[in-house]
Order: C-alpha cells, then sequence, then structure tokens
C-alpha cells in the first residue's frame, strides 16, 4: 500500500489537493475535518461534543479522532493506500497511527508538508469562509486560534517524521495544477 500524509496549516490546499491526489493514485481519501463535519451534521452526540471545539478552532480530543480513523483504515484494507488528510495533528495521534498501521502489517510511505506562509493562509481561509458556511472560517480570531493550536501542537509532527526519514516539504503557493505536479512528483520518485 502506499499510505501518504498530507500535512500543512489550515488554509495550505490539503483538501483541494487530496482530492486530486485520491484520483491520480486511487486512493482513499480520509480527512478527520470531513469526517467531523459529517458527524455534526448528522447531529450525533460525538458531533455535538466536537463542534463546540471545532467553531472555537480548537482541536477535538486525541481519542475520538484515533478511534475514527481506527474504524476507516480496518474498513478501507483492500484499496491501494490512503491519504491522511489534516490527520496526524498531535504527536500522540501520530504515535497511535504508527502502532494502528503497523498492527495491520502496513505503515506511512511519506510525510508531504505544503508549505505556505500565514498571511496567505489568513487570506484563503477568510475567503474559503464566504462561501463554506464553515463557522471556523468566519472570523479572523478563529482562524488565529487555529493557527496557533498548529504552531503548538501539530507543527512538532515535522520533526517526528524528520526522525523516521519519511519528512518532505512541497511550496505549496501557485496555481493548484502546479502545487499538484509538485506533489506528483514528489511522490512519482517513491512509488516508481
Ligand atoms: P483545516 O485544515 O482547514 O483547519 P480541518 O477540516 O482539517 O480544517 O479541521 C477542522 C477542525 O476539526 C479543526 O480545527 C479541529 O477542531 C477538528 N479536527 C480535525 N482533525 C482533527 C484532528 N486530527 N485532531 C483534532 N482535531 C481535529
Amino acid at each position: 500500500m502506499f499510505n501518504l500524509i498530507l500535512f500543512g496549516p489550515p488554509g495550505a490546499g490539503k483538501g483541494t489537493q487530496s482530492e486530486k491526489l485520491i484520483e491520480q493514485y486511487n486512493l482513499i481519501h480520509l480527512s478527520t475535518g470531513d469526517i467531523l463535519r459529517s458527524e455534526v451534521a448528522a447531529q450525533t452526540e460525538l458531533g455535538l461534543q466536537a463542534k463546540k471545539l471545532m467553531d472555537r478552532g480548537d482541536l477535538v480530543p486525541d481519542e475520538i479522532v484515533i478511534e475514527m480513523i481506527r474504524s476507516k483504515v480496518e474498513a478501507g484494507l483492500d484499496a491501494n493506500g490512503f491519504i491522511f488528510d489534516g490527520f496526524p495533528r498531535t504527536v500522540a495521534q501520530a504515535e497511535a497511527l504508527d502502532i494502528l498501521l503497523s498492527n495491520l502489517g502496513i505503515s506511512i510511505s511519506c510525510f508531504l508538508a505544503l508549505a505556505v506562509d500565514e498571511e496567505e493562509l489568513i487570506n484563503r481561509l477568510l475567503n474559503r469562509g464566504k462561501d463554506s458556511g464553515r463557522a471556523d472560517d468566519a472570523d479572523e480570531n478563529i482562524i488565529q486560534n487555529r493557527i496557533a493550536e498548529y504552531v503548538n501542537k501539530t507543527a512538532p509532527l515535522i520533526g517526528y517524521y524528520k526522525g523516521q526519514g519519511k519528512f518532505k516539504d512541497v511550496v505549496g503557493t501557485g496555481s493548484v495544477d502546479d502545487i499538484f505536479n509538485r506533489l506528483c512528483e514528489s511522490i512519482d520518485v517513491l512509488i516508481n
């Protein structure tokens, strides 16, 4: 299997690029943000709990997202591989993912980090908020909190995956197609 973590701060373009990459490489897209938003829409108990945190731009507890990912991975083992988008977001999540995958005899193939500067991120998110209907994209203070969560809790993953020799950074600015082509170049080196 080819299992990719597509990494980057909020607004880096992980969701957009994941949609293109799953077509190109026939992978399953696992976005914890999307899964959580579908729980919110269905008004499940988990969704109601998560909504309060998401609307503030805080991370939801590790155990919740780890269990969500566990069931999706176990259900998708006949695929070519997975793209993890928005997960892992803490070192505890990364450790849990490594254990989960190794128990299934698979592993992370690579960690591609989209690099975008903070000013561009804030502009992109505020723009997306105009039509996405996402409460967490509508307010600059909430966006700043999401970026702070990223810096404090998520950015340490760069060191974690560098330690495993899996880290590669990719310029995350330019057209959607330019960024896609850069990602494909990095992936093709690994799978060919
Ligand atoms: P973005 O990358 O634009 O911030 P996501 O859709 O990935 O958006 O996440 C939206 C929100 O969902 C996050 O701010 C957080 O509250 C929650 N969330 C998503 N994935 C995780 C995760 N792996 N761990 C904790 N919280 C998460």
